[in-house]
Protein backbone atom coordinates (compact mmCIF):
# COMPACT_ATOMS: atom_id res chain seq x y z
CA UNK A 1 0.00 0.00 0.00
CA UNK A 2 1.24 3.49 -0.75
CA UNK A 3 1.88 5.75 2.18
CA UNK A 4 1.15 9.67 2.44
CA UNK A 5 1.23 12.09 4.92
CA UNK A 6 -1.03 13.93 4.26
CA UNK A 7 -3.97 12.98 1.66
CA UNK A 8 -6.05 16.23 -0.10
CA UNK A 9 -9.52 14.74 -1.92
CA UNK A 10 -10.70 17.81 -4.38
CA UNK A 11 -8.53 20.02 -6.17
CA UNK A 12 -10.99 22.98 -5.96
CA UNK A 13 -9.95 26.14 -4.78
CA UNK A 14 -10.61 25.03 -1.05
CA UNK A 15 -7.76 21.75 -1.68
CA UNK A 16 -5.45 24.16 -3.14
CA UNK A 17 -5.60 26.67 -0.31
CA UNK A 18 -4.98 23.64 1.93
CA UNK A 19 -1.89 22.50 0.22
CA UNK A 20 0.16 25.54 0.38
CA UNK A 21 1.01 25.95 4.01
CA UNK A 22 1.59 22.05 4.26
CA UNK A 23 4.25 22.44 1.60
CA UNK A 24 5.27 25.71 3.34
CA UNK A 25 6.23 23.78 6.31
CA UNK A 26 7.38 20.92 4.21
CA UNK A 27 4.67 18.44 5.03
CA UNK A 28 4.55 15.23 2.09
CA UNK A 29 0.98 16.06 0.38
CA UNK A 30 -0.77 14.24 -1.89
CA UNK A 31 -3.48 15.77 -4.02
CA UNK A 32 -6.09 13.80 -5.73
CA UNK A 33 -8.71 14.93 -8.06
CA UNK A 34 -10.99 13.11 -11.10
CA UNK A 35 -10.45 15.55 -13.51
CA UNK A 36 -7.97 16.24 -15.80
CA UNK A 37 -7.34 19.55 -14.79
CA UNK A 38 -7.01 21.45 -10.97
CA UNK A 39 -9.15 23.82 -10.06
CA UNK A 40 -12.82 22.47 -9.31
CA UNK A 41 -15.40 24.40 -10.56
CA UNK A 42 -12.94 27.45 -10.84
CA UNK A 43 -12.13 25.54 -14.61
CA UNK A 44 -15.08 26.13 -15.95
CA UNK A 45 -15.53 29.57 -14.56
CA UNK A 46 -15.04 32.32 -17.09
CA UNK A 47 -16.48 35.24 -15.49
CA UNK A 48 -15.49 37.31 -12.87
CA UNK A 49 -15.64 36.90 -9.62
CA UNK A 50 -17.56 38.52 -6.89
CA UNK A 51 -16.58 37.55 -3.55
CA UNK A 52 -13.49 39.27 -1.42
CA UNK A 53 -10.88 40.96 -3.04
CA UNK A 54 -7.95 39.08 -0.68
CA UNK A 55 -9.43 36.19 -2.23
CA UNK A 56 -8.93 37.34 -6.28
CA UNK A 57 -12.57 38.66 -6.87
CA UNK A 58 -13.35 40.76 -9.98
CA UNK A 59 -10.64 38.04 -11.94
CA UNK A 60 -11.81 35.38 -14.20
CA UNK A 61 -12.47 31.99 -11.64
CA UNK A 62 -9.79 30.52 -14.69
CA UNK A 63 -7.52 32.83 -13.95
CA UNK A 64 -7.40 32.34 -9.98
CA UNK A 65 -7.16 28.91 -10.57
CA UNK A 66 -3.53 29.47 -12.78
CA UNK A 67 -2.31 31.78 -9.70
CA UNK A 68 -3.12 28.64 -7.14
CA UNK A 69 -1.69 26.00 -9.42
CA UNK A 70 1.27 28.24 -9.50
CA UNK A 71 1.69 29.04 -5.82
CA UNK A 72 1.96 25.15 -5.50
CA UNK A 73 3.32 22.85 -8.56
CA UNK A 74 7.04 23.61 -7.85
CA UNK A 75 6.84 21.86 -4.43
CA UNK A 76 9.26 18.11 -4.71
CA UNK A 77 7.38 17.70 -1.55
CA UNK A 78 3.77 17.52 -3.46
CA UNK A 79 2.06 14.45 -5.68
CA UNK A 80 -1.08 15.32 -7.71
CA UNK A 81 -2.80 12.27 -8.44
CA UNK A 82 -5.50 13.25 -11.34
CA UNK A 83 -7.93 11.57 -13.46
CA UNK A 84 -8.07 9.37 -9.86
CA UNK A 85 -11.48 8.96 -8.19
CA UNK A 86 -11.17 8.27 -4.39
CA UNK A 87 -13.86 5.95 -4.18
CA UNK A 88 -13.52 4.77 -0.62
CA UNK A 89 -12.62 6.36 2.81
CA UNK A 90 -12.30 3.99 5.90
CA UNK A 91 -11.81 5.08 9.36
CA UNK A 92 -8.29 3.93 9.66
CA UNK A 93 -7.20 6.37 7.03
CA UNK A 94 -6.84 4.22 4.82
CA UNK A 95 -8.08 6.08 1.29
CA UNK A 96 -8.70 3.74 -1.75
CA UNK A 97 -8.78 5.02 -5.48
CA UNK A 98 -9.06 4.20 -9.04
CA UNK A 99 -7.13 5.63 -11.71
CA UNK A 100 -7.35 4.00 -15.57
CA UNK A 101 -9.19 1.06 -14.45
CA UNK A 102 -6.49 0.63 -11.55
CA UNK A 103 -7.28 0.16 -8.06
CA UNK A 104 -4.75 1.17 -5.32
CA UNK A 105 -4.78 2.30 -1.77
CA UNK A 106 -3.14 4.90 0.13
CA UNK A 107 -2.78 4.68 3.91
CA UNK A 108 -2.58 8.20 5.38
CA UNK A 109 -1.52 10.17 8.21
CA UNK A 110 -4.28 12.92 7.96
CA UNK A 111 -6.72 13.22 5.26
CA UNK A 112 -8.70 16.39 4.15
CA UNK A 113 -11.85 15.70 2.38
CA UNK A 114 -12.22 19.06 0.06
CA UNK A 115 -14.25 17.10 -2.38
CA UNK A 116 -17.04 19.83 -3.20
CA UNK A 117 -20.66 19.46 -4.03
CA UNK A 118 -22.70 17.73 -6.46
CA UNK A 119 -25.78 19.49 -8.63
CA UNK A 120 -29.47 19.11 -7.48
CA UNK A 121 -32.54 17.93 -9.58
CA UNK A 122 -36.34 19.08 -9.88
CA UNK A 123 -38.88 16.17 -9.80
CA UNK A 124 -41.15 16.72 -13.08
CA UNK A 125 -42.51 14.82 -15.96
CA UNK A 126 -39.60 13.45 -18.20
CA UNK A 127 -36.81 15.08 -16.69
CA UNK A 128 -35.04 12.58 -17.62
CA UNK A 129 -34.83 13.17 -22.03
CA UNK A 130 -32.14 14.47 -23.64
CA UNK A 131 -31.66 18.38 -23.39
CA UNK A 132 -32.44 18.67 -19.60
CA UNK A 133 -29.07 19.64 -17.97
CA UNK A 134 -27.82 20.60 -14.48
CA UNK A 135 -26.76 24.59 -14.98
CA UNK A 136 -22.80 23.25 -13.72
CA UNK A 137 -22.86 20.87 -16.42
CA UNK A 138 -23.91 23.50 -18.86
CA UNK A 139 -21.39 25.70 -18.14
CA UNK A 140 -18.86 22.70 -18.74
CA UNK A 141 -20.39 21.75 -22.20
CA UNK A 142 -19.74 25.57 -23.22
CA UNK A 143 -16.61 26.69 -21.25
CA UNK A 144 -14.07 24.03 -21.04
CA UNK A 145 -15.44 22.14 -24.25
CA UNK A 146 -16.34 24.85 -26.46
CA UNK A 147 -19.94 23.16 -27.43
CA UNK A 148 -23.36 24.68 -26.73
CA UNK A 149 -26.08 22.94 -25.15
CA UNK A 150 -28.58 23.81 -27.21
CA UNK A 151 -30.21 26.97 -29.12
CA UNK A 152 -33.29 27.98 -27.03
CA UNK A 153 -32.64 27.33 -22.65
CA UNK A 154 -35.41 27.79 -20.61
CA UNK A 155 -33.23 28.45 -17.13
CA UNK A 156 -35.20 27.35 -13.90
CA UNK A 157 -33.60 28.80 -10.67
CA UNK A 158 -32.28 32.46 -9.93
CA UNK A 159 -29.85 31.83 -7.62
CA UNK A 160 -25.99 33.36 -8.60
CA UNK A 161 -25.26 30.04 -10.72
CA UNK A 162 -28.83 30.32 -12.37
CA UNK A 163 -28.03 34.46 -13.75
CA UNK A 164 -24.23 33.57 -14.49
CA UNK A 165 -25.27 30.40 -16.91
CA UNK A 166 -27.97 32.47 -18.41
CA UNK A 167 -25.43 35.67 -18.77
CA UNK A 168 -22.93 32.98 -19.97
CA UNK A 169 -25.26 30.87 -22.52
CA UNK A 170 -26.13 34.32 -23.96
CA UNK A 171 -22.69 35.49 -24.77
CA UNK A 172 -22.35 32.17 -26.43
CA UNK A 173 -25.53 33.15 -28.55
CA UNK A 174 -27.82 30.82 -27.35
CA UNK A 175 -31.30 32.66 -26.70
CA UNK A 176 -32.25 32.38 -23.17
CA UNK A 177 -36.06 33.59 -23.26
CA UNK A 178 -37.45 32.80 -19.50
CA UNK A 179 -35.75 32.42 -16.10
CA UNK A 180 -38.41 30.18 -13.75
CA UNK A 181 -37.68 31.08 -9.85
CA UNK A 182 -40.51 29.19 -7.44
CA UNK A 183 -40.14 31.81 -4.82
CA UNK A 184 -41.17 35.01 -4.74
CA UNK A 185 -37.58 36.88 -4.71
CA UNK A 186 -34.15 36.59 -6.66
CA UNK A 187 -31.81 34.93 -4.62
CA UNK A 188 -29.20 35.82 -6.37
CA UNK A 189 -27.19 39.48 -6.63
CA UNK A 190 -29.63 41.59 -8.18
CA UNK A 191 -27.06 43.20 -10.00
CA UNK A 192 -26.90 39.53 -12.11
CA UNK A 193 -30.53 39.66 -11.85
CA UNK A 194 -30.66 42.98 -13.92
CA UNK A 195 -28.02 42.79 -16.52
CA UNK A 196 -29.81 39.50 -17.77
CA UNK A 197 -32.95 41.49 -17.88
CA UNK A 198 -31.84 44.17 -19.60
CA UNK A 199 -30.48 41.69 -22.25
CA UNK A 200 -34.72 40.61 -22.72
CA UNK A 201 -34.73 37.37 -19.79
CA UNK A 202 -38.10 37.61 -18.68
CA UNK A 203 -37.56 36.54 -14.82
CA UNK A 204 -40.77 34.75 -13.94
CA UNK A 205 -41.36 34.35 -9.91
CA UNK A 206 -43.87 32.02 -8.49
CA UNK A 207 -43.45 29.83 -11.13
CA UNK A 208 -41.68 26.16 -12.39
CA UNK A 209 -41.63 23.54 -14.64
CA UNK A 210 -44.55 21.18 -14.43
CA UNK A 211 -42.84 18.62 -17.53
CA UNK A 212 -40.86 18.69 -20.20
CA UNK A 213 -42.13 17.49 -23.80
CA UNK A 214 -40.24 16.16 -26.53
CA UNK A 215 -40.38 12.31 -27.73
CA UNK A 216 -36.33 11.83 -28.04
CA UNK A 217 -35.38 15.33 -26.70
CA UNK A 218 -36.81 18.27 -25.14
CA UNK A 219 -38.77 20.41 -27.61
CA UNK A 220 -40.42 22.37 -25.23
CA UNK A 221 -41.43 22.84 -21.38
CA UNK A 222 -44.89 23.38 -20.23
CA UNK A 223 -44.27 25.99 -17.00
CA UNK A 224 -47.11 26.32 -14.06
CA UNK A 225 -47.72 28.84 -11.59
CA UNK A 226 -47.05 28.39 -7.98
CA UNK A 227 -49.08 28.53 -5.09
CA UNK A 228 -47.34 30.16 -1.53
CA UNK A 229 -47.13 26.70 -0.75
CA UNK A 230 -44.97 25.82 -4.28
CA UNK A 231 -47.71 23.99 -5.10
CA UNK A 232 -48.53 23.91 -9.22
CA UNK A 233 -52.06 25.69 -10.02
CA UNK A 234 -53.83 23.82 -12.42
CA UNK A 235 -54.91 26.00 -15.32
CA UNK A 236 -52.07 28.26 -15.29
CA UNK A 237 -50.03 25.84 -17.26
CA UNK A 238 -48.21 27.63 -20.66
CA UNK A 239 -46.04 25.88 -23.10
CA UNK A 240 -42.94 27.40 -24.19
CA UNK A 241 -40.52 25.80 -26.81
CA UNK A 242 -37.10 24.82 -26.10
CA UNK A 243 -34.87 22.87 -26.67
CA UNK A 244 -32.90 22.94 -23.23
CA UNK A 245 -33.97 23.04 -19.88
CA UNK A 246 -31.42 24.14 -17.16
CA UNK A 247 -31.71 23.67 -13.54
CA UNK A 248 -30.13 25.55 -11.48
CA UNK A 249 -31.45 24.58 -7.95
CA UNK A 250 -29.05 24.35 -5.61
CA UNK A 251 -25.93 22.28 -4.61
CA UNK A 252 -25.29 19.54 -2.06
CA UNK A 253 -22.07 18.43 -0.66
CA UNK A 254 -20.41 15.40 -1.18
CA UNK A 255 -20.55 14.09 2.21
CA UNK A 256 -20.38 10.15 0.89
CA UNK A 257 -16.55 9.69 1.67
CA UNK A 258 -16.88 10.88 5.28
CA UNK A 259 -20.27 8.95 5.84
CA UNK A 260 -18.63 5.58 4.50
CA UNK A 261 -15.56 6.34 7.14
CA UNK A 262 -18.14 7.00 9.95
CA UNK A 263 -17.60 10.32 10.44
CA UNK A 264 -20.63 12.42 12.15
CA UNK A 265 -22.81 14.12 9.54
CA UNK A 266 -25.98 16.43 10.20
CA UNK A 267 -28.69 17.12 7.57
CA UNK A 268 -28.49 20.94 7.87
CA UNK A 269 -30.79 22.70 4.64
CA UNK A 270 -29.24 25.89 4.98
CA UNK A 271 -26.09 24.46 4.00
CA UNK A 272 -27.35 22.22 1.31
CA UNK A 273 -28.07 18.56 2.82
CA UNK A 274 -25.89 16.71 5.12
CA UNK A 275 -22.61 18.24 5.90
CA UNK A 276 -19.79 16.73 8.36
CA UNK A 277 -19.74 18.11 12.38
CA UNK A 278 -16.47 19.81 12.25
CA UNK A 279 -14.66 21.64 15.15
CA UNK A 280 -12.70 25.19 15.20
CA UNK A 281 -9.63 23.26 13.51
CA UNK A 282 -11.86 22.08 10.47
CA UNK A 283 -11.33 18.35 12.43
CA UNK A 284 -14.43 15.88 12.09
CA UNK A 285 -15.60 13.64 14.40
CA UNK A 286 -12.92 11.30 13.25
CA UNK A 287 -9.21 11.84 13.92
CA UNK A 288 -7.07 13.77 12.04
CA UNK A 289 -9.88 13.36 9.26
CA UNK A 290 -10.75 17.28 7.90
CA UNK A 291 -12.59 19.11 5.97
CA UNK A 292 -13.59 22.32 4.36
CA UNK A 293 -15.05 23.72 1.15
CA UNK A 294 -18.32 23.11 -0.10
CA UNK A 295 -18.70 19.69 1.29
CA UNK A 296 -18.68 21.44 4.40
CA UNK A 297 -21.50 23.55 4.02
CA UNK A 298 -22.40 24.96 0.08
CA UNK A 299 -20.64 28.67 0.13
CA UNK A 300 -18.60 30.59 -2.29
CA UNK A 301 -15.10 29.93 -3.57
CA UNK A 302 -13.55 33.08 -1.32
CA UNK A 303 -14.95 30.88 1.52
CA UNK A 304 -13.46 27.50 0.12
CA UNK A 305 -10.38 29.44 -0.40
CA UNK A 306 -10.26 30.69 3.61
CA UNK A 307 -11.58 27.61 5.07
CA UNK A 308 -8.67 25.65 3.26
CA UNK A 309 -6.07 27.92 3.88
CA UNK A 310 -7.43 27.55 7.93
CA UNK A 311 -7.79 23.62 7.41
CA UNK A 312 -4.53 23.32 6.12
CA UNK A 313 -2.40 25.45 8.69
CA UNK A 314 -4.47 23.71 11.06
CA UNK A 315 -3.04 19.71 9.55
CA UNK A 316 0.32 21.52 9.91
CA UNK A 317 -0.17 22.11 13.65
CA UNK A 318 -1.46 18.98 14.57
CA UNK A 319 1.23 17.17 12.59
CA UNK A 320 3.66 18.93 14.76
CA UNK A 321 4.82 21.20 12.09
CA UNK A 322 5.58 25.07 13.23
CA UNK A 323 4.01 27.56 11.45
CA UNK A 324 4.95 30.76 10.92
CA UNK A 325 2.89 33.31 12.55
CA UNK A 326 0.09 30.97 13.06
CA UNK A 327 -1.25 32.79 15.89
CA UNK A 328 -1.99 36.04 13.41
CA UNK A 329 -2.57 34.19 10.84
CA UNK A 330 -5.47 32.05 11.70
CA UNK A 331 -7.67 34.80 14.14
CA UNK A 332 -7.52 36.75 10.63
CA UNK A 333 -8.45 34.13 8.16
CA UNK A 334 -11.05 33.37 11.02
CA UNK A 335 -12.12 37.35 10.95
CA UNK A 336 -12.61 37.61 6.93
CA UNK A 337 -14.54 34.40 7.01
CA UNK A 338 -16.57 36.16 9.06
CA UNK A 339 -16.79 38.75 6.89
CA UNK A 340 -17.71 37.30 3.95
CA UNK A 341 -20.85 35.88 6.21
CA UNK A 342 -21.79 39.18 6.98
CA UNK A 343 -25.07 40.92 5.07
CA UNK A 344 -28.31 39.51 4.02
CA UNK A 345 -26.80 37.22 1.65
CA UNK A 346 -24.45 35.75 4.59
CA UNK A 347 -27.90 34.82 6.43
CA UNK A 348 -28.24 31.27 5.63
CA UNK A 349 -25.10 30.39 6.18
CA UNK A 350 -24.54 31.96 9.66
CA UNK A 351 -28.04 29.75 10.07
CA UNK A 352 -26.54 26.58 9.05
CA UNK A 353 -23.58 27.33 10.93
CA UNK A 354 -25.52 28.08 14.48
CA UNK A 355 -27.56 24.82 13.59
CA UNK A 356 -24.38 22.44 12.94
CA UNK A 357 -22.78 24.12 16.19
CA UNK A 358 -19.58 25.33 14.47
CA UNK A 359 -20.85 29.29 14.28
C1 LIG B 1 -21.77 28.99 -12.14
C2 LIG B 1 -21.02 29.24 -10.85
C3 LIG B 1 -20.55 30.50 -10.57
C4 LIG B 1 -19.86 30.75 -9.37
N1 LIG B 1 -19.37 32.00 -9.16
C5 LIG B 1 -18.69 32.26 -8.02
C6 LIG B 1 -18.13 33.56 -7.79
O1 LIG B 1 -18.23 34.46 -8.63
N2 LIG B 1 -17.47 33.80 -6.61
C7 LIG B 1 -17.33 32.82 -5.70
O2 LIG B 1 -16.71 33.08 -4.65
N3 LIG B 1 -17.85 31.58 -5.89
C8 LIG B 1 -18.53 31.27 -7.02
N4 LIG B 1 -19.05 30.02 -7.23
C9 LIG B 1 -18.95 28.99 -6.17
C10 LIG B 1 -17.60 28.29 -6.17
O3 LIG B 1 -17.26 27.83 -7.45
C11 LIG B 1 -17.62 27.10 -5.20
O4 LIG B 1 -18.12 27.53 -3.95
C12 LIG B 1 -16.20 26.57 -5.00
O5 LIG B 1 -15.69 26.08 -6.23
C13 LIG B 1 -16.15 25.46 -3.95
O6 LIG B 1 -14.83 25.04 -3.83
P1 LIG B 1 -14.44 23.58 -3.33
O7 LIG B 1 -12.97 23.49 -3.48
O8 LIG B 1 -15.05 23.34 -2.01
O9 LIG B 1 -15.17 22.56 -4.34
P2 LIG B 1 -15.04 22.36 -5.91
O10 LIG B 1 -14.61 23.57 -6.63
O11 LIG B 1 -16.33 21.73 -6.33
O12 LIG B 1 -13.87 21.27 -6.03
C14 LIG B 1 -14.04 19.95 -5.57
C15 LIG B 1 -13.07 19.04 -6.32
O13 LIG B 1 -13.15 17.74 -5.74
C16 LIG B 1 -13.07 16.77 -6.77
N5 LIG B 1 -13.68 15.53 -6.26
C17 LIG B 1 -14.93 15.36 -5.76
N6 LIG B 1 -15.12 14.09 -5.36
C18 LIG B 1 -13.97 13.44 -5.63
C19 LIG B 1 -13.55 12.07 -5.47
N7 LIG B 1 -14.35 11.14 -4.92
N8 LIG B 1 -12.30 11.73 -5.87
C20 LIG B 1 -11.47 12.67 -6.41
N9 LIG B 1 -11.82 13.97 -6.60
C21 LIG B 1 -13.06 14.34 -6.20
C22 LIG B 1 -13.85 17.39 -7.92
O14 LIG B 1 -13.45 16.85 -9.17
C23 LIG B 1 -13.44 18.88 -7.80
O15 LIG B 1 -12.31 19.18 -8.59
C24 LIG B 1 -19.71 29.72 -8.41
C25 LIG B 1 -20.19 28.43 -8.68
C26 LIG B 1 -20.83 28.17 -9.90
C27 LIG B 1 -21.32 26.76 -10.20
Amino acid sequence: MRQAEVVIIGAGPAGLAAAKPLLDVGAEVTLIDRSAMLGGQLTKQTHMFFGSEKQHASKRGIDILKLMVEAIETYPNLTVLTETTVVGLYADKVVSCVKDDHYFKIQAQYILIAAGASEKSLPFENNDIPGVYAAGAVQTLMNVYGVKPGDRVIMVGSGNIGLIVSYQLMQAGVQVPLLLEAADTISGYLVHASKIRRLGVDIRMNTSIKRALGETSVEAAEIWQLDENWQGIEGTETIIPCDTICLSVGLAPLTELLQQAGAEVKYVRELGGHVPKINQHYETSLDAVYACGDVAGIEEASSAMISGHIAGIEIALKAGYTVANANDILPRLRHDLRNLREGPHGEKIRIGLKKLGVA
